[in-house]
């Protein structure tokens, strides 16, 4: 495939012989580091088995190494009118490649559906438009069919949060989320100078195995409004932060309480430092001290 579009001045002669500008508010800064591309795919380990989607295509620099990949079919998205027509023009001659023109949180579900053979789980990539990272994680990680593997590009700042562990500053809901469903692992430092036009973030590119707990929460909604409880203010411990919680409402506090006491968790505690073992632990205390006072 004759693709071409790895340095400022080619993306600036494509952009200016169609008369395209780079949006802003889709998040757009191309990919010019086809090293960069290449330690995604690999990361991905691909087999002639895997069909692997692709979140936000642009100009296909990703794209274009998946479909030069063993992966047996490529799914790409793209929200932005402009590059879908630049996308079905280059990749035209692929029978590996479908565009979903179309926006990725409302489409995923369903190209899952039509891609995927019954059993089959998807592969799932991107250089994410930064605006919708945490959104996208959210689809990917609770959709109904899963995940098996996924490598994504984000903020650094972002995925030094999803890959913290407890008792660490960055350590958050957003930590305990990602982890509850999948190992994440930075694999790649990227820096500004990798793309066009140059982000004003450093970049991480982070690999995720999917993973079921074990134990799990018996009740996921419950684990999550606890986990959430936590961080409401850092600096306050765990008892001042439960009964300040919006999304423990339903719950007497007293439930809560005693189920802090049956895990050995002090009320002084701070939330960070709460492993997600426990935090399953404790929401199924509270879950079953909550169920049995309503029989
Ligand atoms: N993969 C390309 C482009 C990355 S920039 C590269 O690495 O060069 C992010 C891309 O996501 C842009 O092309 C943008 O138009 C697209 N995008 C933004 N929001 C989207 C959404 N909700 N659904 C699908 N694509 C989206």
């Amino acid at each position: 495939m004759d693709f071409k579009y790895y340095s400022v001045k080619e993306i600036n002669a494509f952009l200016t012989a169609k008369g395209l500008a780079v949006n802003k508010k889709f998040g757009q800064n191309f990919l010019i580091n086809s090293g960069v591309c290449d330690t995604i795919v690999r990361n991905l380990e691909l087999t002639p088995n895997d069909v692997v989607f692709e979140i936000g295509c642009g100009l296909g620099s990703l794209t274009n190494r998946l479909i030069d990949s063993s992966a047996a079919k490529v799914v790409g998205f793209e929200i932005d009118n402009a590059y879908q027509k630049h996308l079905q023009n280059i990749f035209r001659d692929s029978c590996k490649f479908t565009l979903v023109a179309g926006d990725f949180l409302k489409e995923f579900e369903n190209a899952v559906k039509t891609h995927l053979a019954p059993g089959q789980q998807p592969v799932i990539t991107g250089n994410l438009p930064y605006y919708i990272t945490t959104p996208i994680m959210e689809k990917i990680f609770t959709a109904t069919l899963g995940f098996s593997r996924a490598a994504f590009m984000m903020q650094k700042e972002v995925g030094e949060r999803v890959v913290s562990k407890a008792g660490n500053k960055k350590y958050g809901s957003l930590s305990i989320f990602c982890q509850y469903y999948s190992e994440p692992k930075i694999i790649a430092n990227i820096s500004p100078a990798s793309f066009y036009p140059q982000p004003n973030v450093n970049s991480v590119v982070l690999r995720f195995v999917h993973r079921t707990y074990e134990p799990s929460a018996d009740n996921e909604q419950l684990f999550f409004a606890v986990a959430r409880s936590l961080f409401i203010n850092r600096r306050k411990q765990l008892k001042n932060n439960f009964a300040l919680s919006p999304f423990l409402k339903s719950i007497p506090l007293e439930h809560i309480f005693q189920a802090m006491e049956q895990c050995a968790i002090a009320p002084e505690e701070r939330g960070e430092n709460l492993s997600i073992e426990q935090i399953i632990h404790l929401s199924n205390v509270i879950n079953k001290l909550n169920s049995e006072s309503k029989i």
